[in-house]
């Protein structure tokens, strides 16, 4: 039977299944497929075309950024097709005086950041898959990373937004001007929609100067706690830190077992970087802080070789644990001071399950990603899942929330009916009948059909 897409014609319209396949999944191993095809679309009317059949033949339709997502959110069930946007990367327009930039959503962060630098801007989002993850997957999931402590997260950077809604139509939200307040905050709305509401098609964002240059220091503990400790002073202080991550043994060893860089054999590394106009008193204060709360030692990175050694070491906390095995990934929040119960909780569960969980995180903002790694058996597979309902349901015990910035996709939606209350819930289903009332986009992911 011929596909109703096969109108479009073999440039925009893919049905050989290993092809599609290959665009089905994202990085949280969740099952996908088999999928009936791949969209390949260029411009917002290709898009606009796309889903206009999509609607009149009833076919479930997946966006897909990079796939780098870690929720299942990307994971395209039986029987739907993606829409991958890779080759929609085009920056449509940099004004530097306005500070911002409209872009396609296939553009890669890193991509974009390089394109806005070289104008002397700034984009500070910057996820740990800033060289592969898309501006489009980054807006619909609202993507946080390392700098959000003083920067905030993507959400806080988008003004406007295009949007192809399920039937088809094309809609603009938001506004160019530095402020605007017209009608509903609808670009809110479909940030963090996670492919849910609409395929974003271009994205207007807020840009700032570029800032002074950075300065970074690493603290190590003898014990979680006392990082976590150290953390809930430092945030106390209230110092202009633009980072503070943190990395647990398990993590550290796992880093540098993959990059070789002699990092030290500790139970938890702060990571601290200040980009204030006076960032090597703020880091030295910061390293007064983790003196006081009991680290073992403070080190100021010595160059901007080392510094950007140090980030990446970061950046690699997830991929180096990724190596020791199996995995599964938590992603929570709680308020910052709560980090240390939080910490203290995981211990207690990897303790009770004879699990080992690497915990690595954003945790200056309270986000925590224990990173559970197993051996992939059976007997594992029930542990673990139990391990990771016990730190998700600690989670919103300690007050926050079951997801900091991965998502709810497919790995949490039962989560989200114990997060939001009834009100919030019934708020959710209206809006996505009213935007997409033939369950068509990404369905499965966020609400429970
Ligand atoms: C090593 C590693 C480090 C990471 N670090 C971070 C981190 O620090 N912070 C963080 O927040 N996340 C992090 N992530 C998770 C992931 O990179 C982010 O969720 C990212 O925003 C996903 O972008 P993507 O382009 O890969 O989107 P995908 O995974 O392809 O898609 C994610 C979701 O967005 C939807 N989507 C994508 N594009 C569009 C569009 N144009 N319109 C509508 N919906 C769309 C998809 O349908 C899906 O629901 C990390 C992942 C890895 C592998």
């Amino acid at each position: 039977v011929t596909s109703p897409f096969a109108v479009l014609g073999d440039d925009l319209w893919v049905d050989d299944p290993d092809v599609a396949a290959s665009y089905a999944g994202d990085r949280s191993g969740h099952d996908s497929g088999p999928v009936a095809g791949l969209l390949l679309p260029r411009t917002t009317a290709d898009v606009a075309a796309a889903l206009r059949i999509a609607h009149e033949h009833r076919v479930p339709v997946v966006t897909r950024g990079a796939g780098s997502g870690l929720s299942g959110a990307a994971a395209a069930p039986a029987g739907s097709v993606v829409l991958s946007t890779h080759r929609m990367t085009a920056v449509l327009e940099l004004d530097a005086a306005e500070r911002l930039v409209v872009v396609q959503p296939g553009l890669v962060t890193a991509d974009l950041r390089a394109a806005v630098a070289a104008a002397g801007l700034f984009y500070p989002p910057d996820p740990g898959s800033v060289a592969f993850s898309t501006i489009g997957g980054n807006v619909a999931t609202d993507a946080g990373g390392m700098c959000c402590l003083k920067y905030g997260v993507t959400g806080d950077f988008v003004l406007a937004l295009e949007v192809v809604l399920a039937d088809g139509t094309v809609a603009r939200t938001g506004r160019r001007t530095a402020k605007g307040v017209a009608g509903y905050d609808l670009s809110s709305l479909l940030v963090g929609s996670e492919g849910t509401l609409g395929v974003i098609t271009e994205i207007t964002l807020r840009l700032l100067p570029a800032p002074a240059a950075a300065r970074t220091a690493v603290a190590t503990f003898a014990s979680l706690e006392s990082a976590g400790t150290a953390v809930a002073a430092l945030v106390g202080a209230g110092l202009p830190l633009s980072m503070l991550e943190i990395m647990d043994r398990t993590t550290l060893r796992a880093v540098d077992a993959l990059t070789r860089m002699g990092l030290d054999d500790v139970a938890a590394m702060l990571l601290l970087q200040a980009d204030d106009a006076d960032a090597p008193a703020t880091v030295a204060a910061a390293g007064e802080v983790c003196a006081a709360a009991g680290a073992l030692d403070v080190a100021l990175a010595e160059d901007d070789a080392e510094s950007a050694a140090l980030l990446e070491a970061r950046r690699q906390a997830l991929p180096a644990l990724e190596r020791l095995g199996h995995w599964l990934l938590d992603d929570v929040c709680v308020p910052r001071a709560r980090i240390v119960p939080l910490l203290q909780r995981i211990e207690a569960v990897a303790a009770q399950e004879g699990l080992t969980i690497g915990v690595f995180g954003h945790a200056g903002d309270g986000n925590m990603h224990p990173t559970i790694v197993h051996d992939g058996s059976e007997a594992a597979r029930a542990a673990v899942r139990r391990a990771f309902d016990a730190i998700t349901a600690a989670a919103l015990e300690l007050g926050g929330t079951i997801t900091g910035e991965h998502g709810v996709g497919r790995l949490k939606r039962g989560w989200l009916t114990r997060e939001l209350d009834p009100g919030a819930l019934a708020m959710s289903r209206a809006v996505k009948a009213a935007l997409d009332p033939r369950g068509l986009l990404n369905p499965g992911s966020v609400l429970d059909p």
